[in-house]
């Protein structure tokens, strides 16, 4: 039973993830995300079977229908990381409880804003306020983490986030990297809870780094949101497991 309830996220991750690339992509330009999406060459709306995930650039060919332009490899690369992240969470923590629903959150607005970054926006803020109240009441459902240290560290990230803010306004920088960082920040902390939280943020920044250094070409907004992503990911799996 557990097999088929992993490849049931999968297959809810991967339809999610082709609706994130959406959402992604149009919100940050004010965009509406309802109607058809269309090829990015010949603007013609893409048919019903080519938007199944994964299997829709498999039986396409990758390639449009009408104009036969190649379509981006990253849609179904994107499909198959989120679905393999939503049935891994699930694998890791078995149980349809507050602890897998809050791993499906945090992946879910890290995959949003991973697409975001990759058309150079940041984090849309709409979805970072939706994912800050849904763990935050999470955290208060199943407070797991939930203790002085978290609302301490969230202190932290808020405090940060204003000073950022005046000193955008002062120095009208255009686009500093920080906020999407400092914003990722405050939610892997309510899903990781403070203490384990700062660590996660303090091990990304490090990767940040390094991964800017050997990639000086690379989007830091990415970097930022990939690196605490993965890292976070990664101390939530270590601590389930070891629960
Ligand atoms: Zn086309």
């Amino acid at each position: 039973m557990t097999g088929l309830y992993a490849i049931f996220l999968f297959m809810i991750g991967a339809s999610l993830t082709s609706f994130f690339g959406v959402v992604g992509s149009r919100v940050p330009r004010g965009e509406s995300i309802n109607g058809r999406s269309h090829c990015d060459a010949c603007q013609r709306e893409i048919p019903a079977y080519a938007l199944i995930p994964i299997l829709g650039y498999i039986m396409a060919r990758g390639r449009c229908g009408h104009c036969k332009q190649r379509v981006s490899i990253q849609y179904p690369l994107f499909e198959t990381l989120g679905g393999s992240l939503f049935a891994l969470s699930y694998l890791i923590a078995p149980t349809f409880d507050v602890s897998l629903f809050s791993m499906l959150v945090f992946i879910s607005v890290m995959l949003i804003g991973l697409f975001s970054t990759l058309g150079s926006e940041s984090l849309p803020q709409s979805v970072w306020y939706g994912g800050l109240v849904l763990l935050g009441l999470m955290q208060l459902i199943e407070p797991v983490f939930m203790q002085w240290d978290s609302i301490v560290a969230l202190g932290l990230v808020i405090v940060l986030v204003v000073i950022w803010q005046k000193h955008q306004v002062k120095q009208a920088i255009v686009s500093h990297p920080l906020k999407p960082f400092v914003q990722s920040s405050a939610l892997c902390l309510l899903f990781l809870g403070g203490l384990y939280g700062l660590i996660a943020v303090m091990m990304s920044a490090f990767l940040i780094v390094i991964l800017n250094r050997i990639f000086p070409h690379v989007n830091i907004r990415l970097t930022s949101l990939i690196s605490l992503g993965i890292i976070s990911y990664a101390i939530r799996m270590v601590i389930v497991l070891a629960l």
